[in-house]
């Protein structure tokens, strides 16, 4: 590390990502910063050292903000040692992590401290926190921003784990107002419980059964209701891991209207259709579900025009036991950290989306969401020197064993994609080269004040 400013580092590419688009460009480093961009034949600094990447293109460091490490307590299911190896080696360099499915939940500032604690020595890359809202913790939530997670999730139907109970309406007014007191951030998993207990449960390996018990209508209501809690208390919104694209005009709608709403959807409801889901095949079950490949092009038109913000993971494993070929009983969550860059860009590329855009998807928007524009999300001055470098027409065939999720199910087993990354650095630092890990050396961040 320098302190005098005098550049380190020159990474070098024909194709840099930048915020005003994709250029040839030499980046400096000092510090673990980027100091500046320079023209791509800009002369190296004495004592600086450059690595020249050719045409593979260099972008910054995703910033994945929905990832369950499940670390401490479910840390069979997922590690923060495995959860950011495997983020690494796809490109990420900042992840944020869900409140829940750990033991304990991050629902109090002493659960977050134990958190913190089991994370330190085991990061490969930056990791931050989630809060969680429960029915009965209002009185924590203020104590937990101020302890610096980037605001907070909650259920409108339950979660999947007891101990992460849901809000009802009541409740999730309660909190919204408490957070929006002290202009917080509520994250939603927004499915309504009363259309879910409504529809037709019928277990097995169907996949058309599955679907038809998580209908569009539970998230349409849910986000609706959500929408008009925002809308009233002024509050600030997000909508988790959207599917149902019969929502996305009440979302057009209320941010035509000044509602403070943004929405996230994942790798799965873009790359993935109900229609090809084999039977029993859990290892694609989710909550929402993967929807029909119609709703699908919905979503990518949503991207398209910003009704859709920012596309993340939902990294949700467990262990393979719990994938059982019954829809009804297996365990709900889809393992994308290690291959989110390359699904979305493999589909984006075919849709006739450039890497700009999936960079703005994936590491600008999200990193705007948690407030963490000033550090990450761009190649430019004075942010962190975090960067994927990544050979987009190259293909590889997803193969399990080369996964480094602690668990290695996946949804994309046997499927090509585009886009192979051949490094990632994390403030100037090579995290991993070839399949190579250094030391772990990620930061655990907080809101900024
Ligand atoms: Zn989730």
């Amino acid at each position: 590390m320098s302190d005098d400013g005098l550049v380190e580092l020159v990474l070098r590419s024909t194709r840099v990502i930048t915020p005003e688009g994709m250029r040839a460009a030499s980046v400096a480093v000092s510090g673990g910063k980027i100091t500046a961009v320079l023209a791509h034949d800009a002369e190296v600094p004495a004592g600086a050292r450059l690595e020249d990447f050719g045409d593979d293109v260099l972008l910054p460091g995703l910033v994945d903000t929905h990832v369950h490490v499940n670390d401490p307590g479910r840390t069979e299911w997922e590690g923060f040692w495995t959860a950011t190896r495997a983020a690494a080696a796809g490109g990420i360099t900042t992840l944020v992590d869900m409140p829940l499915n750990s033991l304990p939940p991050t629902t109090t500032v002493d659960h977050l401290r134990t958190k913190k604690d089991v994370a330190r020595s085991k990061a490969h890359i930056d990791v931050g926190f989630w809060g969680g809202a429960l029915p009965d913790n209002v009185k924590d939530l203020r104590p937990l921003h101020d302890a610096g997670v980037f605001g907070f999730k909650a259920f409108l139907s339950p979660s999947g784990v007891d101990e992460f109970p849901e809000l009802d309406q009541d409740q999730l007014a309660q909190s919204l107002a408490e957070i929006a007191g002290f202009g917080g951030l509520l994250i939603v998993h927004a499915e309504d419980p009363h259309h879910l207990a409504a529809a037709p449960q019928k277990s097995g390996r169907k996949y058309a059964d599955f679907l038809a018990s998580r209908p569009r209508d539970a998230e349409n209501t849910a986000i609706g209701n959500l929408i008009a809690q925002a809308a009233r208390l002024d509050a600030r919104v997000h909508v988790l891991h959207l599917s149902s694209s019969d929502a996305l005009p009440l979302i057009a709608a209320a941010k035509r209207e000044g509602v403070r709403v943004t929405a996230e959807t994942c790798p799965h409801y873009l790359t993935l259709t109900a229609e090809e889901v084999p039977d029993g095949a859990s290892e694609f079950k989710c909550c929402p579900p993967i929807r029909e490949a119609a709703n699908q092009d919905l979503l990518w038109q949503a991207l398209a025009d910003g009704t859709i913000d920012c596309v993340v993971t939902d990294h949700s494993p467990s262990t393979a036991d719990l994938k059982t070929d019954d829809f009804a009983t297996a365990w709900g969550g889809i393992s994308g950290l290690q291959l989110s860059l390359s699904a979305v860009w493999t589909e984006a590329r075919r849709r006739g989306h450039g890497l700009e855009d999936v960079v703005r998807w994936m590491s600008s928007s999200t990193a705007e969401l948690v407030g963490l524009d000033d550090r990450k999300g761009a190649i430019a001055a004075g942010r962190d020197a975090d960067f994927a470098v990544l050979a987009p027409d190259e293909t590889f065939t997803v193969d399990p064993a080369a996964l480094q999720h602690r668990n290695r199910v996946t949804a994309y087993a046997g499927r090509t994609l585009y886009g192979v990354v051949r490094s990632t650095w994390l403030r100037g630092e090579r995290v991993l080269s070839e399949g190579e890990f250094t030391d772990p050396a990620g930061q655990l961040l907080s809101r900024r004040r």
